[in-house]
């Protein structure tokens, strides 16, 4: 009986300590929610979980990705699928990255190959990102006879994805203007601390 009773006291003290331990964690969850509300989230780390869902995705390995259309379509978005391996059109003048100027780098969607720094980014007035050079390791190119035009079209040099064309209308020092569909961009900014990883 004695030993039932401080089996049974000594459950009491843990039940206590659990149940303690137990609001202490609705706390921090409560403290952390609130800490979340009050900065905005900024688009490095939209960008970062967009691409949570997607194994292939690393700016750090440079090793060829090739996968099927239907491994593709499981890990991208349908927006990001359709422009990268459909060649799909972002309509002009509604991507995130068109009037945007911050300092930073630019990778595949897709894959996270390095494409673009912001030092390559200009301001033109056609409605898509536009940048007067491209990381020569990170892109390649291809002839497009579609819709009735001669274009160069640009693909990510690691996983083939489509990212938009390339004129020779652009400023100087090139002379060459690369039109890219924000959505097949992935923006990471300067300081960012997943850069590091
Ligand atoms: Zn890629």
């Amino acid at each position: 009986m004695i030993l039932f009773r401080i089996v049974h006291y000594d459950y009491k003290i843990v039940n206590l300590a659990l149940m303690k331990l137990f609001y202490l964690f609705l706390i921090v969850l409560v403290l952390q929610n609130c800490t979340k509300t009050n900065y905005p989230t900024n688009i490095a780390t939209m960008e970062h979980l967009s691409a949570k869902n997607n194994p292939y995705f690393s700016i750090t390995d440079t090793t060829k990705v090739q996968l099927s259309d239907e491994v593709w379509a499981k890990v991208l978005s349908p927006e990001l699928y359709h422009i990268a391996r459909q060649a799909g059109t972002e309509r002009p003048f509604t991507g995130q990255y068109n009037d945007f100027d911050e300092v930073g780098h630019y990778y595949c969607a897709a894959c996270g190959n390095h494409l673009f720094e912001s030092t390559q980014k200009f301001a033109s007035t056609c409605g898509w990102p536009s940048f007067f050079e491209a990381d020569k390791n990170g892109v390649s190119y291809r002839r497009d006879s579609s819709h009735g035009m001669e274009r160069i079209e640009v693909l990510c040099k690691r996983c083939d994805a489509h990212l938009g064309h390339v004129f020779n209308d652009g400023p100087a020092p090139t002379g060459m203007r690369y039109c890219m569909n924000s959505i097949s961009l992935k923006f990471i900014p300067e300081n960012d601390n997943n850069l590091k990883k």
